[in-house]
């Protein structure tokens, strides 16, 4: 599926049988994205995420923490990150951001982190759940009930980063 409006949104956050029927009720009185912003507030605080430095997946080493450019074109903009102290490899995003209690969960055993493919990837838009620690490879497609992929429009992906819907 694709999400191009505030009512995708909601029809995604709703499709994976989470007993959100806060969302439901709100649909039917004309939303707006402030009311999703409560809604996700109240019923869904956003898991946990490193506040200091993890050990480095691929050398051990402990990583160095780095802020995107505010020039990111992505919806990333001055977004903490921690990367490979040698390598430079990214690691993973330093915030809530994407934390949602209910994705699938990682190696780890912890619920995963939502982030979406940039615009000049070869999946410009697509979502994707990852580690949120940090610590392992998982990285698994975001399918919607029907099992399509999730495709974020690029009109709306400012209001997803501001809801830290991805
Ligand atoms: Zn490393
Ligand atoms: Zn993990």
């Amino acid at each position: 599926m694709h999400l191009n409006t505030l009512e995708d949104v909601v029809e995604f956050l709703c499709g994976r049988d989470t007993g959100d029927s806060a969302l439901d009720a709100r649909e039917s009185q004309a939303p707006n994205w402030s009311d999703l912003q409560y809604v996700l507030r109240t019923i869904r605080p956003s898991a946990s995420y490193p506040r200091s430095p993890i050990p480095c997946r691929h050398c051990g080493l402990t990583s160095s923490k780095a802020i995107t450019s505010s020039s990111n074109t992505n919806g990333n903009a001055g977004r903490p990150y921690f990367k490979c102290p040698t390598m430079g490899k990214f690691l993973v995003f330093a915030d809530a951001r994407g934390n949602d209690l209910t994705n699938p969960v990682c190696r780890c055993g912890l619920s995963s982190k939502r982030i979406m493919s940039g615009l000049y990837t070869k999946n410009p838009g697509k979502l994707f759940y990852v580690c949120r620690s940090g610590m392992c490879e998982y990285n698994r497609e975001c399918r919607d009930a029907q099992g399509e992929h999730v495709i974020v429009g690029w009109e709306i992906v400012d209001y997803l980063a501001w809801l830290e819907i991805i």
